[in-house]
């Protein structure tokens, strides 16, 4: 990759995000609470349970429930991260009393760390008494996680790694009882292992608007709440911070930039992705063509989320 410091003026780009007065309080609907108190009330039938998350967002409302059980924590999309700072994280997780940590690639079809999973999870049950569950001879688990975090493709992966077989199809369901609640899916032969079939959705905890930024940047709230040009120009603004400068060659641009307005209008002429407009003027209707900004946010995000972009830690 070019050396662009010396390039341009990267020096006088921006360093502290303005969010223009912002408030994260509707970016999360409140659907996502009534989970919680769902997964609440799952628990006495799970064994270990699978913490999914992202950095940013950890919720503590579920630290104490989390305590009490044996736990592992899964950080996933690894795929996507710059992970020359493994080593500080692990750190970090531990001082906060998290040992038992994996770096997944979920998307991957056969994943060393999504394999590493069952031996772990056993490894953490043994060590710990078994509650009220110590005369079951199969494991359950429960996924927790925000929204869009790889639960689905855990699952699908686990399944690949342990069962051999596709996607995840649903066993168990007793006559009478909510189905929702009892629901589990198959997850390993030797031992045998299923993970509850919950929503397992947790809404994050946010506290500041610039750690709901970087979830939103995430896919873990719906663009829309949030708005496709502020993620995009987050992003931008991310992306010039950490010096990853991979979008300069992907969309051929001469140089970065800062200017969230000239990177789009770049990316919508590259990708056809323009529009026609009426104009009215002195002399008449007229049509001009116009860049669309969302078309091309939207693109610029869409890339990120894929690892197009680079790899990066947000946090
Ligand atoms: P859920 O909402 O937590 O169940 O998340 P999904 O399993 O539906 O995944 C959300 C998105 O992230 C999908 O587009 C997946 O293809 C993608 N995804 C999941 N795991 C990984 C991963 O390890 N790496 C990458 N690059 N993408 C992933």
């Amino acid at each position: 990759m070019k050396l662009y410091h010396t390039l341009c003026n990267v020096s006088k780009f921006r360093t502290v995000f303005d969010f223009g007065g912002r408030e994260v309080a509707h970016w999360f609907p409140g659907h996502m609470a009534k989970g919680l108190k769902k997964m609440r009330a799952s628990l006495r039938r799970v064994d270990c349970i699978i913490e999914h998350i992202p950095f940013s967002g950890r919720n503590p409302l579920f630290q104490d429930t989390l305590d009490v059980r044996p736990h592992v924590l899964i950080l996933n999309k690894m795929d996507l991260a710059d992970l020359s700072n493994k080593q500080k994280i692990l750190k970090t997780l531990e001082r906060n009393g998290t040992k038992n940590v994996l770096f997944t690639d979920c998307l991957k079809q056969r994943d060393e760390n999504v394999k590493k999973l069952v031996p772990l999870v056993m490894e953490v049950i043994e060590s710990q008494s078994r509650f009220n569950r110590y005369e079951n001879t199969d494991y359950c688990l429960m996924v927790i996680g925000v929204p869009n975090v790889g639960k689905s493709s855990l699952i699908n992966s686990l399944r690949r790694t342990n069962l051999k077989k596709g996607r995840a199809s649903r066993v168990g369901g007793e006559p009478g009882i909510t189905k929702a609640v009892l629901t589990k899916i198959q997850v390993c032969e030797r031992p045998l292992m299923f993970l509850l079939d919950t929503p397992g959705v947790l809404p994050p905890k946010i506290e500041s608007v610039e750690t709901g930024m970087k979830l939103a940047l995430c896919g873990t709230i719906l663009d829309h709440l949030v708005g496709e040009d502020i993620i995009a120009d987050y992003l931008l603004y991310s992306l010039n911070r950490l010096g990853q400068f991979s979008y300069v060659e992907k969309y051929e641009l001469q140089e970065p930039s800062d200017d969230i307005q000239h990177v789009l209008k770049h990316i919508a002429v590259k990708l056809r992705k323009t529009q026609r407009v009426k104009a009215i003027t002195g002399v008449g209707n007229i049509t001009v063509i116009m860049p669309n900004y969302t078309a091309a946010a939207y693109d610029f995000i869409r890339s990120f989320r894929k690892g197009e972009l680079g790899q990066v830690i947000l946090d």
